[in-house]
């Protein structure tokens, strides 16, 4: 039987802030944005300024899963056209802090004075809930853990008709999270991590909560992982220096993310 639909399509892979300017056309200056389909059902990882152009209409109502939230995950909430449709259900999941509210945890940024109205005042029925460790969309199966990042990075792990892809943005593993990492993404298909530092810009920013593509390939090999895609791109690295480092790697199954692919699984 044929196997369904399951693909990941970069919407963002900018990490911090956008960058903007001719120089980071080739990889996109949009901030965390991927947009996973798994048969009907779609599932939104993070929603930076990458969430803005995504697609809105879907026969399901859509998912969208928070890692944390720092400003350049949950950008592009504000302007996704499809929380202002009247009606249409998104439900968002925050990861889930003891004693607060998630509402409120997101709308801490999103109501005024930062932001003209609060999520809750949209016309689509906006529904903001906690994250749990393990849940469902549809047939995908979704399993997160803590990530190792200042205030915590939430891990996925999406498995779907017998293919596996496990999302960790915002990582800086200490030898034990290494090990933890591993184990939680063991035979991914497909494998994103935080590349966003070269190994010599990494010693000069330690406990930043960020890594570098020779960590991730690192990562790759002790989980099994048959892909690496390198993601959260440093806002100051060009499409000169990422195509450097590409080239500098050789390796068709290890990419730094373009924002506009589609990768199949
Ligand atoms: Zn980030
Ligand atoms: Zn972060």
């Amino acid at each position: 039987m044929a196997k369904e639909t399951f693909t990941l399509t970069v919407l963002g892979a900018r990490g911090s802030v956008p960058a903007c300017g001719k120089e980071f056309t080739g990889f996109g200056g949009s901030t965390s944005c991927y947009m996973v389909q798994a048969g009907e059902q779609t599932v939104f990882l993070d929603a930076g300024s990458g969430l803005v152009s995504a697609p809105a209409d879907f026969s399901v109502p859509p998912v969208i899963l928070l890692s944390h939230l720092h400003l350049d995950h949950i950008l592009g909430l504000g302007m996704y056209p499809r929380l202002s449709q009247k009606g249409k259900r998104t439900d968002i999941y925050v990861p889930a802090v003891p004693g607060e509210d998630p509402q409120a945890l997101l709308n801490g940024v999103y109501e005024p004075p930062y932001w003209p109205l609060t999520l809750r005042n949209y016309a689509g029925d906006v529904n903001i809930c906690a994250l749990k460790d393990s849940m469902e969309a549809g047939a995908l199966k979704i399993d997160a853990i803590d990530g190792y990042h200042p205030g915590g990075s939430k891990v996925f792990r999406l498995q779907f008709d017998g293919r596996t892809l496990v999302y960790a943005t915002d990582q800086e593993p200490d030898e034990d999270g290494f090990a933890k990492l591993a184990a939680f993404a063991k035979d991914a298909d497909l494998l994103l991590f935080d590349g966003q530092y070269a190994e010599a810009e990494y010693e000069s920013r330690k406990g930043f909560g960020h890594s570098t593509a020779q960590k991730g390939m690192a990562l790759m090999e002790r989980c099994g992982a048959k892909k690496l895609l390198l993601i959260h791109h440093d806002p100051h690295s060009t499409d000169e220096t990422l195509t450097a480092r590409e080239a500098a790697l050789g390796r068709a199954d290890v990419r730094w993310a373009r924002e506009g692919e589609t990768i199949v699984l």
